[in-house]
């Protein structure tokens, strides 16, 4: 049994001998199953009803306090720790970091060739503009001789 939280490598069949994982159904309440399903951060979909996640995703608060050991000022063991109704994955949840870089390069590299675009989109009007304007798609003929003409001027008062 593996626990369906993404990049958590919990495996009932691998004893860890650190600690006690204890592996959890999901819950029956539909909203929150669906928190859980959120928390695992599974692209595929899968069925809950088999999974489970591990107690690496839980903090101490998320499970009900067994007053028998408390009293008793015995540390509780983990392995008989009940999670709260309401209790959510916390802890070891997967988190994108490694690839929070990437994404934000990707990001970049379409902003960039979004602008790029923009601007040969603005090229391509502008273009078509002037051509319909004009009527011709090559240059303005008077405009290319004002601009000889004031080139000539400005030669001519330096
Ligand atoms: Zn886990």
């Amino acid at each position: 049994m593996r626990c369906a939280v993404i990049g958590c490598k919990s495996d009932s069949r691998v004893k860890c001998a650190s600690e006690v994982i204890k592996f959890f159904r999901f819950p029956k309440d539909k909203t929150l199953n669906k928190v859980y399903k959120k928390k695992c951060q599974r692209s595929d979909t899968f069925e809950t009803k088999d999974a489970r996640i591990c107690s690496k995703h839980f903090t101490d608060e998320d499970y009900v306090r067994q007053m028998k050991y408390e009293l008793l000022q015995l540390p509780c063991p983990k392995n008989t720790r009940k999670l709260k109704a309401d209790a959510v994955p916390s802890l070891n949840l997967f988190k994108p970091s490694s690839c929070l870089s990437t994404c934000n390069n990707s990001d970049a590299r379409t902003r960039r060739q979004q602008k790029r675009e923009y601007s040969k989109i603005v090229k391509d009007l502008l273009n078509t503009e002037r051509s319909s304007k004009k009527g011709s798609i090559f240059g303005d003929p008077i405009s290319r001789t004002s601009e000889i003409v004031q080139q000539t001027t400005t030669s001519k008062i330096k």
